[in-house]
């Protein structure tokens, strides 16, 4: 790095925030800026990348991990939303040869960036589950990712069939990847300290994840709808909302679609592993001809059902 003298110290939160300060910045807590400042943590969640060559950094801030990535050697693609921050990023940064900042909302311009096979982020609460969605909903896979999300979010990212967090969020990630939660972060680990506790998920590629059809991304919304509806039920009102009905009646439908996959209609989809889902919309579209009029508008519900 050509301007180390340039880097604040990100080990302390009054620091970083005189650093900004004296260059008219303030921390924003409409973008989710609580900053890592714990050392250890930054260098165990690098290390769990363990990427080489290029890496995609989800909110860069003021730079407490770009810092790490490019001194071990990596080539950094940074998304920044803060316009203040990024100057300050290039500055710094910009020197190494090895540093790309994508400058705006990571949500409208991660299509633009050109693909690379890591992702780090510490992702701020309001995008986390909405953005690693997208991200594999439209098939944008990286052979790992580190993201450190509030911990709820985390739990249900993380979670198994049949456990109390496993939503649609999880199937949508097991249906890509493996998950582990590598670490718990505490409030005083960030400046300014958050409320919640966070943790840090690696995501794992899967090698040979099946392909998914073409209902099965809203097939999963559609079945963690209404939690304590049967997945009969939730079927039958996908298939009357989705206008997809042939000349059977919902229910006719919706049985025939289960007793293809050889499931019961009584099961809560909490209980329904990813290859499951993976079944029904196969089925589905033998029925129904393909998804494509029922991509998602929004995927909000996803961190939280
Ligand atoms: N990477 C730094 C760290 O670990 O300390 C900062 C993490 S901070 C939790 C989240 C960062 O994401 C902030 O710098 C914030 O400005 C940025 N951010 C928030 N929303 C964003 C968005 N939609 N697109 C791009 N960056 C965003």
């Amino acid at each position: 790095m050509n301007s180390p003298l340039l880097l604040p110290d990100y080990n302390s939160g009054p620091a970083l925030r005189s650093w900004l300060e004296e260059r008219g910045l303030s921390i924003r807590k409409q973008w989710g800026q609580n900053f890592l400042i714990n050392p250890s943590a930054r260098r165990s969640l690098v290390d769990a990348l363990d990427a080489k060559g290029e890496v995609w950094e989800i909110g860069s801030g003021p730079g407490c991990m770009t810092a790490e990535l490019l001194n071990r050697g990596m080539r950094v693609t940074a998304f920044e939303i803060d316009p203040g921050l990024c100057p300050i990023l290039e500055e710094l940064f910009a020197p190494s040869g090895r540093f790309t900042l994508i400058r705006g909302d990571v949500l409208k311009t991660w299509k633009t960036a050109q693909r690379a096979p890591y992702l780090l982020g510490n992702l701020p609460y309001t995008i986390a589950a909405l953005f690693m969605g997208n991200l594999i909903e439209d098939r944008c896979f990286f052979t790992r990712m580190v993201v450190t999300v509030q911990k709820e979010v985390a739990l249900r990212m993380a979670a198994p069939p049949g456990s109390k967090d496993y939503s649609s969020i999880s199937v949508l990630c097991a249906s890509a990847y493996t998950m582990k939660i590598i670490m718990t972060l505490k409030p005083p680990s960030f400046y300014p300290v958050p409320h919640v506790d966070s943790a840090a998920v690696c995501f794992e590629k899967r090698a040979g994840a099946p392909f998914p059809p073409p209902f099965f991304y809203p097939l999963i919304r559609a079945l963690f709808a209404s939690r304590r509806k049967t997945t009969a039920n939730n079927l039958q009102n996908f298939l009357v909302h989705s206008g997809t009905l042939k000349e059977k009646t919902a229910a006719e439908q919706a049985a025939a679609v289960l007793k293809g996959c050889g499931i019961s209609g009584r099961e809560r989809a909490e209980k329904l592993p990813p290859e499951t889902f993976f079944a029904l919309a196969a089925e589905l579209e033998k029925y129904v001809g393909t998804g494509d009029d029922h991509k998602r508008t929004d995927r909000k519900d996803q961190g939280t059902d």
